[in-house]
C-alpha cells in the first residue's frame, strides 16, 4: 500500500510565457520542481497517488500561447490523470482510478439539465483546482467523480491516463453528433484527440470513416484503427479535398447529404476544410482549439439545414462506458501512447509544441 505523503511533490508553472508590452520580446515561461502541501481531505474527498499525467494540447496553450488558467500561477499544470486513491473516503483506498478532466457541480441548472460538461463552477486540474494539477506526485479530487478501473488486463495504469481526457473528449463529440449506426464521418486532425474521435466514431457504428490530416505516416497507421480511407490534405486546395471526397463518396455510392464532421485539428486551415465540406443536413463538431479566426458565409448553414456545434470536455457520467470500450480494445490506446518520467517535463513540452507528438505522451512521477 502507497503511503500517505507529508508534502505533494509537483512541477509547477511559475510563470508561463509571455512578451515585455513594450519590446515585444519574448519571456520565456518557467516550470519548477517543488513541494506544495497535502490540503485538508473534506468530506467525500480522496487523495490519489498519480500513476501518470498526459501531456494535452491545452497544457502547451496555457504555457506558450497566452491561454490564461483560470487559477493564476503559480499552478501546476495536467488534468489527464490516472492513480490510486492512498486517503480519504475509505471505500475508495486502494482502487485504482481515471480523474476526470473536468468535474462539474453537480448543483446548477446546467449540471441538472445534462450539460455538466460545460458547468461553469466545473473544476479542472491544472487550470481552475487552485494551485493543484496532474504534473504531481499526488492530487486531491472528491471521490464521486471518479471512474474506477477494474480488470485493466496488460495495460499499464500510466496508459489509462489518456483515457481521462483524450479518449473521453471525441465520446462526448460523439454524443454531442448524435452519432448513430450508419452515419458517415470526417475526422480532421489526427493528433493525440483526433487518432480516438476515428476510432470511436467507428466503433459507435459509423458506416464510413475519412480521415484527414497532413502526415501521410499517421493516416496510414488509422487505416488499421478504423478509418475507411484517408485524405492527405498537404499541400492541396480546399476543393483538391472535396474532390477527393466526392470521389470516394462516388465510389462507395455513399449520399451527399447528413454527414458528420469532426475538426480535431484547431488550424485555421482545418478549419477551412471541415466549413468547406459542410453540407445538406450535416454537421459540424469544433473540438479542436485554435485562437486564429476563419471567414465564412454563415447563410450556408440556412441553405444546407445545417449545423455547427462546439463541445467541451466529456461528463464524468460516460467514463465508465469509455473506459469498457478501451479495456476491451474496440478503441485500442496502446499504439498511440508512450511515457516518460515527469522529469522530463521541460523538454517534453518544448518538443511536443514544436511539434504534435505521433504518440501521446504520459509523463509519470519520478520525484
Ligand atoms: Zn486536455
Ligand atoms: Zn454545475
Amino acid at each position: 500500500m502507497a503511503e500517505v505523503p507529508d508534502k505533494i511533490q509537483t512541477w509547477q508553472m511559475v510563470q508561463p510565457t509571455s512578451r515585455d508590452k513594450e519590446t515585444g520580446e519574448v519571456i520565456p515561461g518557467k516550470l519548477e520542481e517543488t513541494a506544495i502541501p497535502v490540503p485538508e481531505l473534506k468530506e467525500g474527498e480522496v487523495l490519489v497517488e498519480i500513476a501518470g499525467c498526459g501531456v494535452c494540447h491545452t497544457d502547451l496553450g496555457y504555457f506558450y500561447d497566452g491561454v490564461p488558467t483560470v487559477s493564476k500561477p503559480p499552478l501546476t499544470l495536467g488534468h489527464e490523470i490516472s492513480g490510486m486513491v492512498v486517503a480519504g473516503d475509505e471505500n475508495w483506498i486502494g482502487k485504482e482510478v481515471l480523474i476526470p478532466a473536468v468535474m462539474p457541480c453537480r448543483q446548477c441548472y446546467l449540471c441538472k439539465t445534462g450539460r455538466g460538461n460545460r458547468c461553469l463552477n466545473q473544476k479542472m486540474p491544472g487550470n481552475s483546482m487552485g494551485i493543484y494539477g496532474g504534473f504531481s506526485s499526488h492530487i486531491s479530487v472528491p471521490s464521486i467523480d471518479l471512474c474506477e478501473i477494474k480488470n485493466r488486463g496488460d495495460i499499464p495504469l500510466s496508459h489509462l491516463a489518456v483515457v481521462a481526457d483524450a479518449t473521453t473528449t471525441p465520446y462526448q463529440a460523439a454524443k454531442r453528433a448524435a452519432l448513430e449506426n450508419g452515419d458517415n464521418v470526417v475526422v480532421i486532425g489526427i493528433g493525440g484527440v483526433g487518432q480516438y474521435m476515428v476510432q470511436e466514431a467507428k466503433a459507435l457504428g459509423a458506416s464510413t470513416v475519412i480521415a484527414i490530416d497532413i502526415v501521410e505516416e499517421r493516416l496510414k497507421k488509422m487505416l488499421s484503427y478504423g478509418a475507411d480511407f484517408v485524405i492527405n490534405s498537404s499541400g492541396k486546395g480546399l476543393k483538391d479535398i472535396s474532390e477527393e471526397l466526392r470521389a470516394i463518396r462516388k465510389q462507395r455510392q455513399l449520399s451527399n447529404y447528413g454527414w458528420k464532421i469532426f475538426e480535431v485539428s484547431g488550424t485555421k486551415l482545418g478549419q477551412e476544410i471541415a466549413l468547406n465540406l459542410l453540407g445538406f443536413t450535416g454537421k459540424l463538431i469544433i473540438i479542436g482549439f485554435g485562437l486564429q479566426k476563419v471567414e465564412y458565409c454563415i447563410s450556408r448553414l440556412m441553405a444546407f439545414d445545417a449545423e455547427i456545434i462546439g463541445t467541451w470536455a466529456c461528463l464524468p457520467e460516460y467514463y465508465p462506458q469509455i473506459l469498457e470500450m478501451v479495456l476491451s480494445k474496440k478503441v485500442e490506446i496502446e499504439p498511440f501512447v508512450q511515457t516518460r518520467p515527469m522529469s522530463t517535463i521541460v523538454e517534453t513540452f518544448k518538443e511536443a509544441h514544436r511539434v504534435a507528438p505521433d504518440k501521446r505522451i504520459v509523463l509519470t512521477p519520478d520525484f
